[in-house]
């Protein structure tokens, strides 16, 4: 923190009057929050150990600093204030509280703080007043800083531990989230059904001849037409689907608010966008087609058994030649391919 506009050199002074009993000093030294005694004209005449502590921590200078220094030149954006209790001090019994306003500098931030001071007259040489105390309610003010500080670092470091944690949920490769991911966010989609009495689909796509790719071009082509394929299911999936990348080639889709009947028309958009793709590689072109395994998930099932099911529907668009998708409706064991028909522009489904 950086105190603005103040500078100040020389050393501190102790600048009381020798009848000043120890006593005095004693107990001024001892008080817990910033201590200054003034001169009635605002020079600088004694800090007690906690104001240049406190003066060293709002920067204007530390330990040797203040000789000849008003307490004006300290807080030059606070003349007004500080003039006003200074002057009810010299003129007045009794306690009056006033307050700075301290401008300091974060890394990125320009803050300001408001310190809490109280005031009242001394009278150290004979029986004028011949001094003013300042007492500044500092400890507040400090712990706030210092909490403000805390809080600062606490939210950086919570921002550091849900970036980790965010990625650690996704796959290093195409940035979706993983399987171990997608297991453990699905009964929570699951009971949603139940909760919002909307249905949701689930598909797994698996890419045909993947190895076929590897083979001829490499395994390093093999990562970039995966990543791809992530970055098209991204594209193509509406913000509130989830898109998963659970195994080699294979990947899932959670669609919310989404019949099978409006699922089966986006699964078919996919492939068919999948179809068209060209993934460029070294001057290459490599075509793909994917298989959809797409189900409806009923209340009350677990994880495994939706994922279960569609797995079991994409074997089928498998064994039935690739470049396919299959269903299992709700209450059915059977698979069923279903035809890309009506296939919409849109990524709206429904
Ligand atoms: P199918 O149409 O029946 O799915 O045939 P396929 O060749 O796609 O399936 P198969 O299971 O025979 O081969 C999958 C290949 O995917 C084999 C494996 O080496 C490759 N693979 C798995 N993970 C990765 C990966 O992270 N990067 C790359 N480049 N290849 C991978
Ligand atoms: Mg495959
Ligand atoms: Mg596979």
């Amino acid at each position: 923190m950086k105190l603005m506009g103040v500078s100040i050199s020389g050393k501190m002074t102790e600048d009381l009057p020798p009848h000043v009993s120890q006593t005095t000093m004693s107990l001024i030294s001892a008080i817990s929050d910033p201590v200054v005694v003034c001169k009635v004209t605002g020079e600088i005449a004694f800090l007690n150990p906690a104001a240049r502590r406190f003066l060293q921590d709002i920067g204007t200078g530390g330990s040797d600093a203040v000789e000849d220094a008003s307490i004006l030149d300290l807080f030059p954006d606070n003349v007004a204030n500080l003039s006003k209790v200074m002057s009810l001090c010299r003129t007045q019994s009794g306690i009056f509280p006033g307050s700075l306003q301290i401008a300091h500098t974060d890394e990125n931030d320009r803050n300001q703080s408001r310190l809490p001071f109280q005031g009242s007259m001394l009278r150290l040489q004979g029986h004028q007043p011949s001094h003013v105390l300042l007492r500044f309610i500092a400890s507040s003010s400090v712990s706030r800083h210092q909490f403000e500080e805390l809080n600062a670092t606490l939210r950086k470091k919570n921002r550091q531990l849900l970036f980790e944690r965010e990625k650690s949920r996704k796959d290093t490769l195409t940035g979706l989230w993983k399987r171990s991911t997608l297991f453990s966010e699905l009964p929570r989609y699951i009971q949603r059904i139940e909760d919002q009495e909307r249905p949701t689909s689930f598909a797994v796509i698996d890419l045909d001849n993947f190895k076929e790719i590897n083979d001829l071009h490499g395994h390093p082509c093999g990562d970039k037409v995966l990543a791809c394929l992530g970055e098209l299911l991204l594209q193509e999936c509406r913000s509130l689907d989830k898109v998963a990348r659970i195994g080699g080639e294979e990947f899932a889709l959670i669609l919310p608010n989404t019949s099978f009947l409006e699922a089966d028309k986006a699964c078919q958009r996919i492939r068919e966008r999948i179809k068209q793709t060209h993934v460029q590689y070294e001057g290459h072109e490599i075509q793909i087609t994917a298989s959809f395994g797409l189900t409806e998930i009923t209340i009350g099932e677990t994880a495994e058994e939706v994922y279960k099911r569609a797995d079991y529907a994409l074997y089928a668009a498998k064994k039935a030649g690739r470049d396919k998708v299959a269903v299992i409706e709700p209450g059915s064991s059977r698979s069923r391919i279903t035809q890309p028909e009506n296939i919409q522009i849109s990524k709206e489904h429904p």
